[in-house]
């Protein structure tokens, strides 16, 4: 192995979580190498686009810091910026609520996000994908071995390390979009009920077009495909569909450990999507940060590793707790004939919905 295969840090995968841990690990001096199976790294487009505002993720995750310095969205990788969004019942009559998201190009954003990481010194490996892990050797499709003092496992939910060195199980829902040609208005929406059996469905519209898609949960799905379920949600919007896209979301929350000695994991690997709303690519940067953090502190000071899961859990343990019995709660009532749940959505129960959505607490106790 030659020496410029010797780094402090490999990052395995240079999505959301793998360029944030780069950029945060090499700003404090890392040597970081981030390795990726695609060239360009965020193609093709596997996402709803949708993120919040800096200021509804304030909202959303009160105990994180500095949101504003992790979030530096370009103005090219974002498409539309909306202010309402819609919680859609099947009988299709919305609840409406005030809130600011980002509907993004996703693409442009993760490029923005490598060029951050480049910036603070880490260097990448694209169109390489990663075979397995050894010890401190991670080898790549074709036989190369690269060696780092921290494997982080970043590769989303069909992550490498995660599949060989922990023996953890997600609950992963499917998921099918297109994006479509038209004027679709101005609010996102979210839809709820047997058109996404355990799921949702969504219409973010664009500065053009819309982004709209579905995921569901197969165990709910009375033996209907997902091809099924998506071809009929989409086909009650008319356009011309552009791109076809499709992918898997772990949708069970993140799971026990994320470090097992000099191996961590992050974002969709580590399961970190919010269940609730099904927000990975803000929750993927704040584990990002984390992580790069404290690798930088371990390398220059001796810090442990653990302390990363100490700092989520400070930051994030709330949220993500209160997001998964959100989504434990939902998956009960969108058991639910379409009857039922039509009448569950109403202007009563408006406040409790958008406090599960938003992943806070439902009810006094619960
Ligand atoms: C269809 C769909 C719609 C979604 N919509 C939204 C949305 O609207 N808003 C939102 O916030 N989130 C959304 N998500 C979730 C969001 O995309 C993820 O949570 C987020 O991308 C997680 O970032 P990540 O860096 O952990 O993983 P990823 O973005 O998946 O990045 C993983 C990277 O690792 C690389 N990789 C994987 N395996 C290997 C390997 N063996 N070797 C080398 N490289 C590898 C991949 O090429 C990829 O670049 C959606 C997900 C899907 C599938």
């Amino acid at each position: 192995m030659s020496k410029s295969n010797h780094h402090d840090v490999i990052v395995i995968g240079g999505g959301p979580a793998g360029s944030t841990v780069a950029r945060y690990a090499s700003a404090r001096g890392a040597n970081v190498l981030v390795i990726d199976g695609r060239d360009p790294i965020g193609t093709p487009l596997q996402c709803g686009e949708l993120v919040p505002s800096n200021d509804e993720m304030k909202r959303l995750c009160p105990d994180v810091p500095d949101m504003d310095e992790l979030f530096q969205t370009p103005e090219e990788a974002i498409s539309r910026i909306s202010s309402k969004m819609h919680i859609v019942p099947p009988s299709g009559k919305p609840l409406k609520f005030d809130f600011e998201g980002l509907v993004l190009n996703r693409v442009a954003h993760d490029e923005a996000l490598v060029e951050l990481a480049k910036q603070s010194g880490a260097k990448y490996l694209v169109d390489s994908h990663v075979e397995r892990v050894e010890g401190h050797n991670v080898i790549v499709r074709g036989g190369e071995t690269y060696s780092a003092k921290i494997i982080v496992g970043a590769g989303g939910h069909n992550d490498p390390l995660r599949r060989d060195h922990w023996n953890e199980s997600s609950l992963k829902i499917p998921v099918k979009f297109v994006l479509m040609d038209g004027d679709f208005g101005e609010a996102v929406e979210l839809h709820f009920g047997s058109m996404a059996p355990g799921g949702y469905a969504w219409m973010f519209p664009k500065s053009s077009g819309a982004n709209i898609g579905l995921g569901i949960q197969r165990s709910f799905s009375k033996g209907r495909s997902l091809n099924q379920y998506a071809e009929e949600f989409i086909s009650k919007y008319d356009g011309n569909i552009s791109f076809r896209g499709a992918g898997s979301l772990p949708m069970s929350g993140t799971i026990r450990t994320f470090v097992k000695g000099h191996y961590m994991l992050v974002g969709d690997a580590a399961g970190m999507v919010l269940p609730s709303n099904g927000a990975g690519i803000t929750i993927a940067m704040i584990g990002g940060r984390i992580a790069g953090q404290v690798i930088a502190e371990h390398l220059t000071e001796g810090t442990s590793l653990e302390e990363y899961e100490q700092r989520w859990n400070q930051q994030m343990g709330k949220v993500m707790r209160n997001s998964k019995r959100a989504f434990r709660f939902g998956s009960m009532l969108f058991r639910l004939p379409n009857w039922m749940l039509n009448l569950t959505f109403n202007r009563l129960t408006k406040g409790v919905i958008w406090r599960a959505v938003t992943c806070r607490r439902m009810f006094w106790l619960f």
